[in-house]
């Protein structure tokens, strides 16, 4: 049955006596037939067979059908007379380890799932083809793999990963000579970092994000390294601080320009309404609301720009980091889409705003005045918080009067 031996790539010296197919799969029966064999231990050849026994074993699957392998091979003799081994069994390198109960074919294509999936999947997509293993097997597999470099690292990246978003953090560590991560550690800890670095005595560069603790592990774990910002963090903090620039720039533009425009001068500023009434914003407030504004407008110039030129919405969505719904949202609505202000809570000034600013109109400015007949209404706030409202601003020319008042 020499085919079938080749067919199903058994090693040489091996001879198929047996296929039979069965519910699950095909059961082959493989005897092993090369008449020596080598002492493990000295490395002669015998051909004194002592025994023979027969071994289970998975192999790789066939056609999606699983492989069961009864294998029959043999115990020789060593007949060096200085070898301590008298007996070994017969060896069968390139196929199958002495002790293992699965090819070492079929190792390998169990390990090469897991590193694609994950131990759950894996042994999903194993069963799928026609191979039984178990999840803890695929996760013994890839934790049994050798480590990527044993070498030292010279130029190390370290960062954090999360193992779940927002809860909990890893280290991970890259040899950036061969870009390959040599470690993971379980959490994001300067020590733990540290302790690392303390086994790499050659590292002599070590490329991390702008975050203190990772700086404090390579000063503790390798002084000697010189330490530099990585080009991930390096552009991502330049694109947020060019972002708060520009945002800002166009924000003093767009008031330069506000000031600019005719026939904003006092005398004509219209009445504003009761929902506008209220004590004007700090400076720093309103500065970082209209650098807000101002990346939004920007963002949304894009936006229309991108949909002019024909682009999907999902498109335009991934492109500017925005969700489908907004960029949906923003073209249909037409206009900028001015956020919503957000809106204080309750004051207890606000059931007698449009009193008090009738009353103003009709040309009481007298805020101590204003302030009793509120009081006699049920206002309960003091004189003083009135005036809040009465500044120059909202009551143009007659501000001033209104303070004194
Ligand atoms: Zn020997």
């Amino acid at each position: 049955m020499m085919e079938e031996s080749s067919l199903l790539s058994l090693p040489e010296g091996m001879r198929v006596e047996h296929i039979q197919i069965t519910e699950h799969g095909l059961v082959i029966e493989v005897k092993a037939s090369h008449p020596t064999s080598c002492c493990p231990l000295c490395a002669q050849t015998s051909d004194s067979i002592k025994t023979h026994y027969r071994r289970v074993l998975r192999d790789a699957p066939c056609v999606g059908r699983q492989i069961q392998l009864l294998l029959m091979v043999r115990k020789f003799y060593c007949r060096n007379p200085y070898c301590p081994q008298k007996v070994f069994t017969e060896r069968l390198p390139t196929f199958v380890e002495p002790w293992a109960r699965m090819t070492i074919r079929c190792c390998q294509q169990i390990t090469s799932i897991g590193l694609a999936t994950c131990g759950k999947g894996g042994a999903r997509l194993a069963a799928r083809l026609g191979m039984q293993t178990t999840r803890p097997t695929i996760l013994r597999r890839i934790m049994g793999l050798p480590d990527v470099s044993g070498s030292s690292v010279v130029y190390l990246g370290i960062d954090d990963f999360a193992f779940r978003r927002g809860y909990r953090f890893g280290t991970i560590l890259v040899n950036l000579e061969s870009h390959r991560v040599v470690d993971l550690l379980p959490d994001r800890r300067a020590e733990s970092a540290a302790a690392w670095m303390r086994h790499q005595p050659d590292l002599a560069v070590v490329s991390r994000d702008r975050g203190g603790e990772y700086a404090s592990a390579a000063r503790e774990g390798a002084p000697q390294a010189i330490q530099c910002a990585d080009r991930f963090h390096i552009v991502k903090n330049l694109t947020e601080a060019v972002q708060v620039l520009l945002a800002r720039c166009q924000a003093e533009i767009l008031v330069e320009k506000k000031q600019d425009e005719p026939g904003q001068d006092e005398q004509n500023k219209p009445i504003i309404s009761i929902e506008a009434w209220r004590p004007p914003e700090p400076a720093h407030v309103e500065k970082v609301r209209l650098a807000r504004r101002a990346g939004r407008y920007a963002r949304y110039q894009q936006v229309v720009e991108l949909n002019r030129q024909g682009r999907a919405t999902k498109e335009i969505a991934g492109r500017l980091g925005m969700s489908d719904r907004t960029v949906r949202d923003w073209l249909k609505q037409g206009t900028f889409p001015e956020a919503q202000k957000r809106r204080k809570k309750q004051s207890s000034f606000d059931p007698f705003a449009p009193s008090v600013l009738k009353r103003w109109q009709d040309g009481e400015h007298n805020g101590l005045v204003l302030w009793r007949e509120i009081k006699s209404q049920g206002y309960t706030g003091t004189e003083r918080s009135i005036y809040r409202y009465l500044t120059p601003e909202i009551c143009g020319e007659y501000g001033d009067l209104a303070v004194c008042a």
